[in-house]
């Protein structure tokens, strides 16, 4: 029961990758795309989990800078 999709190959020699927890080919050893080694749909979650992260940390920086420029309004308008 080791039916390999044609997709699962290594680019280098073309050898079927049948554990895609290698991150080489278990034939010549070269490092494997990391599209071959996960599926779709683990690439997609990688992706969504980044993009949460940015996301996260753009309203951190945001947040930062407006309150750096909230103190630099206070501290300029004093007299
Ligand atoms: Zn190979």
């Amino acid at each position: 029961m080791t039916n390999v999709p044609p997709r699962f190959r290594c680019p280098a020699c073309g050898f079927a990758v049948f554990n895609r927890r290698v991150p080489h080919c278990e034939r010549c050893h070269v490092a494997l795309p990391p599209s071959l080694l996960f599926d779709a749909e683990d690439l997609q979650r990688l992706e969504d989990e980044a993009q949460r992260l940015q996301r996260v940390r753009d309203d951190l920086a945001r947040e930062d800078e407006a309150e750096q420029a909230r103190r630099r309004h206070r501290r300029g308008g004093g007299g």
